[in-house]
Order: structure tokens, then sequence, then C-alpha cells
């Protein structure tokens, strides 16, 4: 079900319990500001997600909240999986879903990198 981007961070949801090392993932990089594992039911030949450490329920809370040193962290580490994964030579796409109509279903912010094959023009 669709998330309500203001409501308060929920240290219960999947990937809160992920950070946490309660739930497994299939993690391909990790550092101070950002954790990436592929997503569980992927879209396309490579589907990662990336979240950052901090407790953000979206990217609109992410993007108005977290420290300058948070967003370049996270940045950054989007960009060095995705050139990790080889996608940089045939293109990728980077999403964020967000709240109720951005079809987000977990409170806590996620980039999807997509790639692997030609993308359409958008993902369902
Ligand atoms: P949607 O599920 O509609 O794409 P989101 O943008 O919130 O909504 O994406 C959540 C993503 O998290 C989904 O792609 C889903 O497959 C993935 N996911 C859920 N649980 C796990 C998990 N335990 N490990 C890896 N990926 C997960």
């Amino acid at each position: 079900m669709p998330i309500d981007p203001t409501q308060p961070y929920d240290d219960n949801n999947v990937f809160a319990r992920i950070l946490r090392g309660e739930l497994p993932s299939k993690t391909v990089y990790e550092d101070e500001h950002a954790l990436a594992f592929h997503d569980i039911n992927p879209l396309a030949p490579v589907h990662i997600l990336v979240i950052p450490k901090g407790r953000y329920v979206s990217w609109d809370d992410f993007s108005e909240k977290a420290s300058d040193a948070e967003i370049a962290g996270f940045t950054r580490a989007v960009g060095k999986v995705a050139r990790e994964a080889g996608l940089v030579e045939i293109g990728y796409r980077v999403m964020a879903n967000t709240g109720l109509r951005g079809g987000q279903e977990v409170p806590h912010l996620h980039m999807h990198i997509f790639g692997g094959t030609t993308l359409g023009p958008m993902l369902a």
C-alpha cells in the first residue's frame, strides 16, 4: 500500500531492519552514508536499491532535512553503485517513488537503479 509521506519515521520498516542487520540483503555497496542491495523483486536485469543510513521517510523528507554531508554522501554513493555495476556505458535510470500517488511502498527513502537493458519511457 502506498505510504503517507508525512508520517513519522517507522523504525520497524523493512529497510530499517535491513540497516540494523535484522533482515538479510544482497549488499553490493556500503559506506558511512548509504547501503545498496539488490531489489528482491527485480524489474530489470540490474535493479539495485540505494538507501541512506539516516531515518528519512522519503525523498521529500531527505531533501528537506538531511545535512549537506548526508546529501552529498548519498548522491555520490548512488553514482558509484551505478558505475561499479557497469551501467555508465549503456545508460541507466535512477528513480525515487515518493508518497501516496508516487507509488512508494516502503517508508524509508530508496533510490531505484535500473539498468542492463533498453529501458522504456516509464516503468510502472
Ligand atoms: P514499489 O514496491 O511500488 O516499487 P517502492 O518504490 O517503495 O514501491 O519500492 C520498494 C521496493 O523494495 C520494491 O521494488 C520491492 O521489491 C523492494 N523490496 C521490498 N522488500 C525488500 C527486501 N527485503 N529486500 C530487497 N528489496 C525489497
